[in-house]
């Protein structure tokens, strides 16, 4: 099974707040991921699929980069990257083709951390942004049935506490904010691992101008407000495009009862369209728009 890491906070934390260094953690290991998957230009692929699993290992106490992974994954659905995609990450297509299964990342992440924290302390993930946690390496999990370990059901948006110490309204970028933060922009934009090595420097960056890191998304937490508000406004403008092909009357139901596993409200519909299909409802992931369709492959026929 998986690593459990326990909640307690270490006396090496303790001692650094004692000294008045740095504000004290809740958390004695922070691990830093960010995902990259497979993509087309200007569109959704389907499924989507975790190419590069890189992540970075932060001291909670004293703030030391300590050891990274990476592993390039194969994709299943779509084994050849697109030309956009390899230029987007700079992921080779041999490195996908002599990469492992998700699940087997999973394992090696795991045994990784379990050396790298000698198997103690409490630990936190870290992102920028939802995605990585929320909607990528859920979806693939449900989407393939591979379990993955509890750690990855809870993390820590570094852009909440970034936005909140630092400022900038809307969705600051990753390349802002370690501009902002008045680092120099290293690496290569979209390389999982140096993505993922620039979000653990504005981690760090962050506890040392002593702002203490708390969880900011979970899967067992509903979705955030904002989520929830902008739904509405979404389906009204579906329904304002009566020549979408496919779609799409309400199949009855309080939108916004139901959950998809990605914590959005799932969304009902009837086939509207002349063919087989017509007449049969079902219910699918509520973040879908006509241009880019659904974001995580959950769909449901109920009848
Ligand atoms: P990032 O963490 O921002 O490097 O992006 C994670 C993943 O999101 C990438 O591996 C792509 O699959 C997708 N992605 C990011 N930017 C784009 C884009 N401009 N167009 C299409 N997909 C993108
Ligand atoms: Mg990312
Ligand atoms: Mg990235």
């Amino acid at each position: 099974r998986f690593s459990e890491f326990s909640r307690t906070s270490s006396n090496m934390a303790a001692i650094m707040a004692a000294r008045g260094q740095r504000q004290v953690q809740d958390f004695d290991f922070f691990v830093v991921v960010d995902f990259e998957a497979t993509c087309v230009k200007d569109a959704r692929i389907f499924p989507q699929e975790i190419i590069e699993f890189p992540a970075v290992l932060v001291d909670g106490a004293t703030g030391r980069i300590e050891s990274a992974f990476r592993r390039y994954v194969r994709p299943k659905h779509h084994p050849v990257l697109t030309q956009f995609c390899r230029e987007l990450t700079g992921i080779r297509q041999e490195d996908v083709d002599g990469g492992v299964e998700l699940g087997e990342a999973l394992w090696m992440h795991d045994s990784w951390l379990k050396a790298a924290t000698a198997g103690a302390g409490s630990l936190a993930v870290v992102t920028w942004g939802d995605w990585d946690c929320r909607t990528m390496l859920e979806s693939e999990c449900r989407f393939k049935g591979i379990e993955k370990p509890s750690y990855f059901d809870r993390w820590i948006n570094l852009r909440v506490p970034f936005q909140a110490a630092l400022g900038g309204g809307g969705r600051v970028t990753l390349q802002e904010a370690v501009r902002a933060a008045g680092l120099d922009w290293e690496g290569r934009l979209h390389c999982g691992l140096d993505d993922a090595r620039k979000t653990a420097r504005l981690l760090v960056e962050l506890m040392l101008r002593g702002v203490k890191m708390t969880i900011t998304g979970s899967l067992a937490s509903p979705p955030p407000i904002h989520q929830k508000q902008q739904l509405p406004i979404q389906q009204k403008k579906q329904q304002q495009q009566p020549h979408q092909p496919h779609m799409i009357s309400p199949c009855g139901g309080s939108p916004g009862t139901c959950f998809c596993y990605c914590r959005v409200p799932t969304r009902g519909g009837v086939v509207s369209v002349p063919g087989p299909m017509q007449g049969k409802c079902f219910f699918g992931c509520g973040n879908w728009t006509p241009a880019m369709g659904p974001v995580c492959p959950y769909f449901v026929w109920t009848n």
